[in-house]
């Protein structure tokens, strides 16, 4: 095999009493499996293909340390005898796999969403309804105990180690930020009390464990947050962490209710590595950094550089359980990128559902959608090539099925290469060229450029034929709709059409928001990242915020985002990106009307009535985002010819049509042929 292209991500790293095969860190990710006892080997399943792949450690979702530390009401704990049975499933099937497995220990402090919430002061958190209770001397010592015993039962259940969980704002970190630890006794007060907790967990936990168990800790090296701590005091609570007994220490990066981006696709990739690179030299420990790194060249460069000696990944994880052994063979051009969308991981947490992976349909999902062995080699037609058809088409073919792709255009993609147009979204021409690459190596005959009709595909004997033709953007019925300054999203978004400089949208559903972006995208901004969202990457203010960051850079060009409801504009946004839409289309300027009937189009301009009355949007383009139609006309032709179809994706259904739903479609289907 010809040498490795990825060195430092690949060398092995000796902890002392163990010694990890390489230098990437699956990341500790809620799955929402953690929370019944009756999915536990499902997570056994999940972490085993992981560990299969090759992942130097695995840590898993949070796990409490006791009643008051869940996250919401019957989350996850590890409290007692009892309770090691269920994680032993998961331990013997991660070390079966040749893998090595921490459990990270979670106490939610004032993020828990129940009653029984606690923390150092009575302060509500603005991302709960719930307000803690405010620890005694007595109720700190119980929490340390319970971390200590839980790090302890880890241990009998198998675990190589523990993650304590000291950064994102969760409890420990409420005590070591003076913003939510008012205390005045030895909890509190001066930063070397506010950080007696996270010391003391840390110590107790290595009594408790002994030496030969993996300890890391989950630092929160940048808070985000007014008020946060400052680089110095990172380094210090980084040596007193160290002293304790910690192996490793971790990066966190953000607190869950500070307002800038960490981990949202338009976040570039490895954003903050330099903050983990402010703590090497000042402790001896391994340093893992994180977020956003998605790519083995990307986790490469960093490693290379010296940020850190090892990297995080989780949802990447997700996407591709077989990451590492493809960058171990130099088959990087076959892994499935997180494009960090977090709409079938993040999103479904959130939302109390357990959590997939838009491109990867089977993540957390491995034990009921299998991609196993045709039983017989049957002759597949998929007609469309989005990301229903090329799931389905792939998927298929991985199986050995012989599959032949249709396309009309002379490209894959569909609606989704639009999206990579968007300022923000350029990761999703990762998922193309997973899929173009697929196509080669499964086998898949592709027929580009060409439109199936129903008499060929029946003509060609078929033992099955899969339409997903897609969607075709809807054309409202308002006057003056075909007059040639209206546009569609389409024509935005391929560039077949330049908009001017005043541009009223009709549609503020996921697509108008993507075309008020690319419309309202400054350009040529010339701020990076840090300026725009006002990262202080100089270390001089507290919890890396810069004090005036202004409200960042209008739009040079007017742009209306306009919907009839009256409830807020991006309501069926992803809740953990919503919010960062709504933020930046703010800041660049773009008015959002709502509550508004469309009168007419002229030369004018778009007539509307608003609740105040009636308005006249001066505009040079009008373009439309009104959502979707499908396009199943050939299922029906089909279908008349008395040739029996699926139909999958847009094509079935346009209401509501995502690519998390057109992708897992796709594969579950071509999971049963
Ligand atoms: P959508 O989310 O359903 O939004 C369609 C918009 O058009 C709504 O704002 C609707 O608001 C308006 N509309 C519907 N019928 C209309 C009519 N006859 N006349 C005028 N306005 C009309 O559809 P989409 O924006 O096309 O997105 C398609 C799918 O892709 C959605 O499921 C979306 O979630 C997904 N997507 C998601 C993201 C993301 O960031 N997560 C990004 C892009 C796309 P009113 O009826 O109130 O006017
Ligand atoms: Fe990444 Fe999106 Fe998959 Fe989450 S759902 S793991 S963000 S690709």
């Amino acid at each position: 095999m010809s040498a490795s292209l990825y060195p430092h991500l690949l060398a092995p790293l000796d902890l002392g009493f163990v010694t990890l095969p390489n230098r990437v860190v699956m990341g500790s990710m809620h799955t929402g499996l953690e929370d019944r006892p009756e999915d536990f080997p499902k997570l056994a399943e999940y972490f085993a293909e992981r560990a299969r792949g090759q992942v130097g450690l695995i840590i898993t979702g949070g796990i409490a340390p006791n009643m008051a530390g869940w996250t919401k009401p019957f989350a996850g704990k590890l409290t007692n005898g009892r309770e090691v049975g269920r994680h032993r499933l998961i331990t013997e099937a991660v070390h079966e796999a040749g893998g090595l497995v921490c459990m990270q220990v979670l106490h939610a402090g004032r993020y828990a969403y129940h009653p029984f919430a606690v923390a150092p002061s009575r302060i509500k958190a603005p991302i709960s309804p719930f307000t803690p209770r405010s620890l005694t001397r007595f109720g700190i010592m119980r929490q340390v105990s319970a971390f200590a015993r839980c790090a302890e039962l880890a241990r009998r259940a198998g675990y190589d180690g523990v993650e304590i969980m000291g950064s994102e704002g969760y409890f420990i970190n409420e005590f070591i930020a003076a913003r939510t630890n008012r205390r005045d006794d030895e909890w509190g007060g001066a930063y070397a009390n506010r950080i007696r907790l996270a010391v003391e967990i840390v110590r107790r936990s290595r009594e408790a464990v002994g030496p030969d168990f993996i300890l890391v800790f989950r630092l929160s090296m940048l808070d985000l947050i007014e008020g946060g701590s400052s680089p110095e005091e990172v380094r210090l609570l980084g040596q007193e962490i160290e002293a304790a007994g910690a192996t490793l220490i971790n990066t966190g990066i953000g607190w869950h209710e500070a307002r800038i981006p960490t981990i949202a696709a338009m976040v570039p990739r490895a954003a903050f590595t330099w903050v983990t690179r402010q703590l090497r030299g000042h402790v001896n420990l391994p340093l893992i950094t994180s977020n956003r790194i998605n790519d083995p060249g990307v986790a490469e460069a960093v490693l290379s550089r010296g940020d850190a000696d090892l990297v995080s990944m989780a949802r990447p994880l997700l996407a591709d359980a077989e990451f590492v052994r493809k960058a171990a063979e130099n088959r990087v051009d076959e892994i499935n990128t997180c494009i960090a969308c977090n709409q079938a991981c993040l999103d479904h947490v959130f939302e109390s559902k357990s959590a997939s992976c838009l491109v990867n349909p089977r993540a957390a999902r491995e034990t009921e959608l299998r991609y196993l062995p045709a039983p017989a080699r049957r002759r597949i037609a998929v007609v469309g090539a989005g990301p229903a058809g090329l799931s389905c088409a792939t998927v298929a073919a991985q199986r050995g099925h012989a599959v032949t792709l249709f396309e009309a255009a002379a490209e894959i993609g569909g609606q989704f290469r639009l999206a990579q147009r968007v300022p923000g979204k350029e990761e999703f021409a990762e998922t193309l060229r997973y899929f173009a690459r697929q196509i080669e190596l499964t086998g898949v005959e592709a027929r580009f450029g060409q439109r199936a009709t129903a008499e060929e595909l029946v003509g060609e004997a078929f033992d099955e034929i899969v339409v997903a033709t897609g969607v075709e953007p809807r054309i409202p019925t308002i006057e003056g709709v075909s007059r040639p300054e209206v546009l569609s999203y389409v024509d935005v978004l391929t560039g077949r059409a330049v908009a001017g400089s005043r541009v009223a949208i009709i549609g503020a559903g996921g697509i108008g928001f993507d075309v008020a972006e690319y419309l309202a995208h400054p350009a040529q901004s010339g701020a990076s990242f840090h300026e725009q969202w006002g990262i202080d990457v100089h270390g001089e203010h507290r919890g890396g915020l810069l004090p005036d960051a202004g409200d960042g850079l209008p739009s040079e060009r007017r742009v209306y985002l306009l919907q009839r409801k009256a409830t807020p504009p991006g309501r069926g946004l992803g809740k953990t990106t919503g919010w960062i839409h709504r933020t930046t289309l703010k800041r660049r300027g773009v008015q959002m009307l709502t509550g508004i009937e469309y009168q007419r189009i002229d030369e004018a301009g778009l007539h509307l009535s608003t609740p105040s009355g009636p308005r006249v949007l001066e505009v040079d383009h009008v373009v439309i985002c009104a959502g979707q139609e499908k396009c199943d006309g050939l299922a029906t032709e089909l279908s008349q010819l008395g040739a029996s179809v699926h139909v999958i994706g847009g094509a079935l259904l346009a209401a509501e049509l995502d690519a998390k739903r057109a992708i897992e479609e796709g594969a579950r289907l071509a999971a049963g042929f």
